[in-house]
C-alpha cells in the first residue's frame, strides 16, 4: 500500500488525484484542503435565479489538457460553448466603449482592412501596426516584457489602447514586468519562425488555404476555443470529487513537512490522524507563496525561489443589472479598460451574455474586475466602496441607471501569481533545486501557466511521474528479491 497526500483541493489538487487514482489504483490517497469546499479560486454562486461565477468562469480548449480530462470524466456534454450573439470584445477609449477590431487577437493582427477602419486608435498608430510587418526580428533569445516586445513590434499606441488592457486583464498583471515567455511564448515564435506577427498571420491562412472565419471574426479573446459547464465552475469540480475514492479532508490546514528518518514525509497539521502518518509522497497543489512556506523545512532554496514568485490580490464585484438600462453599444461578452483611462476598473465581463441560463432574460450578470498589479491600492478599501466603484462604472461604461437588483463582491487574496521577466528560468532553478528533494512534488499555478488547463497538465504530468517512481521502486525490489532467491 502506498501512502500518498495531495495538500491544495483546488484544480490542481483534484485534477492530479482524479489522475493519480487510475495510475495507481491501490494508493492510499488523502486530499488535505484548508476550507471547506474544493475548487480553490473556482467557485460558483448559486441564489436562485442567478448562477454567478465569483472566480474563473471558463476554460480554454486549445491548450487541451482541460478538455482531455472533462472527456475522460464523461461529462463533455454537461459543456457549452459561448453564446455566438455577442461574441466580441469591446476597448474604452476617452471614456466610451469601442469593438475591438476584427481579428485582432492578444497582440496578433490578422486582419488589415479592420485595423484601419478601427477608431480606437490615430491614424499614425494604425499605420504604425500595418507596420508591424516590416520591423526586423529580435534575434537575441533573453526573455522581455510584454509591453517592450509590443511596443517594438505594433508601436506605444497599439499598446496602450489594446495590447495593455487585453493582456494585462488576463493576467491581472503590470505588462511593463509580465514575461513574454511565460506567457506569450507563441508571439514570440512566431517572429523567431516567420520574423513578425502580421507575416506568421499571413503564413498561417496561406498554409490553411481557407478563410478560417471564427479567426478572423474574434476580438480581444478567441471566444470560440472557450467552454463552460452548464450548471456552473463549481458543478466540475464536485464532479471530481464525486468521481474519487481519495479521503478528502477539509478544514484541515497544512502548516509544513518534514522527512522522518527512513525518508518518508510527515505533514504538520491540527489533525493527529493525518500527522501521524508517514507518507511515501506528498504533492503539494497550493499557491506558490503557501508551497514556500510548507517545504521551508525540507529544501530552503526552492523554498526562497518560490517565494519570489510574487501573487497578487484581486476583488470581482457581481452586478444583476436590467438588461433594457444597458445601451445596445455596450452588449458584448466584456469591456477592457487601459491604464491609460486612469479608471478604477480592469474590465467588465458580461457574463450572463455568454453563457446561456445564468439569469432570467431580462437581466444581466455582470463581473467588474478591480485590483489586480495594477491598481493593488484598491485592496485596501471597504466591500462597500468597491462595490460602489463597480456600480458607477456600470452607469458609465454600460449607461444603467437603477441600482442592481443583486449584487456581491469576492476578493481572491493572493490568488494569482505574476510571471515576471525571467519567470522560465526562475521555474527551472526551481525544478533543478526540487530534484534533490525525495518523495516530494509541487503542483499549481505558479510554475507553467496560471489558466486551468495549464494548471490541470501540471497536475496529470506529474501524477504519472509520481506513478512510474513507484512502478520503478517496485520494479527494483522484485529485481532484488529475484537475485536473493537464486544467490540464496
Ligand atoms: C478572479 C479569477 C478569474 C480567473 N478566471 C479564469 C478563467 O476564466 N479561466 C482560467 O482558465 N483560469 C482563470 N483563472 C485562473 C485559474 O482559476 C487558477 O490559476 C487556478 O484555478 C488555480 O488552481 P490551483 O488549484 O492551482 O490553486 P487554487 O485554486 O488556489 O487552490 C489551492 C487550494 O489549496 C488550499 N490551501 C492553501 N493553503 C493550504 C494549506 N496550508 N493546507 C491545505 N490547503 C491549502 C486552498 O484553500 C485552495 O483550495 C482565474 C483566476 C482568478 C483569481
Amino acid at each position: 500500500m502506498v501512502n500518498i497526500a495531495i495538500v491544495g483541493a483546488g484544480v490542481s489538487g483534484l485534477s492530479c488525484a482524479w489522475y493519480l487514482e487510475r495510475l495507481l489504483p491501490n494508493a492510499h490517497i488523502d486530499l488535505i484542503e484548508a476550507s471547506d469546499r474544493v475548487g480553490g479560486v473556482i467557485q460558483t454562486h448559486t441564489e436562485s435565479p442567478f448562477l454567478a461565477e465569483l472566480g474563473a468562469d471558463n476554460i480554454a480548449t486549445l491548450a487541451p489538457d482541460g478538455l482531455k480530462l472533462i472527456e475522460a470524466m464523461g461529462i463533455r456534454n454537461e459543456f457549452v460553448s459561448p453564446n455566438p450573439k455577442y461574441r466580441f470584445a469591446q476597448v474604452v477609449q476617452a471614456g466610451r466603449v469601442y469593438p475591438i477590431p476584427n481579428g485582432f487577437s492578444l497582440m496578433q493582427p490578422t486582419q488589415m482592412a479592420a485595423i484601419l477602419m478601427s477608431p480606437i486608435l490615430s491614424l499614425s498608430g494604425r499605420l504604425r501596426i500595418l507596420g508591424e510587418y516590416f520591423v526586423k526580428a529580435r534575434n537575441i533569445n533573453e526573455d522581455e516584457s510584454v509591453e517592450s516586445f509590443a511596443v517594438r513590434r505594433l508601436g506605444r499606441e497599439c499598446f496602450d489602447r489594446l495590447v495593455e488592457p487585453i493582456v494585462g486583464g488576463i493576467f491581472t498583471a503590470r505588462s511593463e514586468t509580465l514575461s513574454m515567455q511565460a506567457t506569450m511564448a507563441q508571439f514570440v515564435e512566431m517572429e523567431k519562425n516567420h520574423g513578425g506577427l502580421i507575416r506568421a498571420a499571413f503564413a498561417k491562412r496561406k498554409s490553411e488555404q481557407r478563410s478560417d472565419t471564427m479567426a478572423r471574426k474574434a476580438t480581444g479573446a478567441r471566444y470560440d476555443q472557450f467552454m463552460a459547464p452548464k450548471l456552473g465552475m463549481s458543478w466540475w469540480m464536485n464532479t471530481i470529487r464525486a468521481q474519487l475514492k481519495s479521503q478528502l479532508h477539509l478544514n484541515t490546514r497544512v502548516d509544513n513537512l518534514a522527512y522522518t528518518q527512513n525518508g518518508k514525509l510527515k505533514i504538520a497539521t491540527a489533525n493527529t490522524a493525518l500527522s501521524d502518518k508517514e507518507y511515501d509522497h506528498v504533492c503539494v497543489a497550493t499557491p506558490g507563496w503557501v508551497a514556500s512556506k510548507l517545504i521551508d523545512g525540507v529544501n530552503s532554496d526552492a523554498s526562497a525561489l518560490l517565494d519570489r514568485i510574487p501573487y497578487v490580490s484581486s476583488a470581482v464585484a457581481i452586478l444583476a443589472i436590467r438588461k433594457s438600462e444597458i445601451r445596445p453599444e455596450s452588449m458584448c461578452f466584456g469591456i477592457v479598460i487601459p491604464k491609460v483611462e486612469n479608471r478604477d476598473t480592469l474590465a467588465i465581463s458580461l457574463s450572463s451574455e455568454k453563457y446561456a441560463e445564468r439569469c432570467p432574460a431580462d437581466t444581466v450578470l455582470a463581473r467588474v474586475f478591480m485590483g489586480g498589479a495594477v491598481r493593488p491600492e484598491l485592496m485596501d478599501q471597504s466591500d462597500e466602496t468597491l462595490l460602489a466603484i463597480a456600480i458607477k462604472e456600470s452607469q458609465s461604461l454600460l449607461g444603467v441607471t437603477s441600482p442592481p437588483m443583486w449584487q456581491r463582491l469576492i476578493r481572491w487574496n493572493c490568488a494569482m501569481p505574476q510571471y515576471l521577466i525571467g519567470h522560465c528560468d526562475a521555474v527551472q532553478d526551481i525544478r533543478k533545486d526540487l530534484e534533490s528533494t525525495k518523495n516530494l512534488s509541487i503542483i499549481g499555478n505558479a510554475f507553467d501557466g496560471v489558466g486551468i488547463p495549464q494548471c490541470i497538465r501540471l497536475a496529470r504530468t506529474t501524477a504519472e511521474k509520481i506513478a512510474n517512481s513507484f512502478a520503478l521502486s517496485v520494479l527494483l525490489l522484485a529485481c532484488l528479491a529475484r537475485s536473493l532467491y537464486f544467490s540464496g
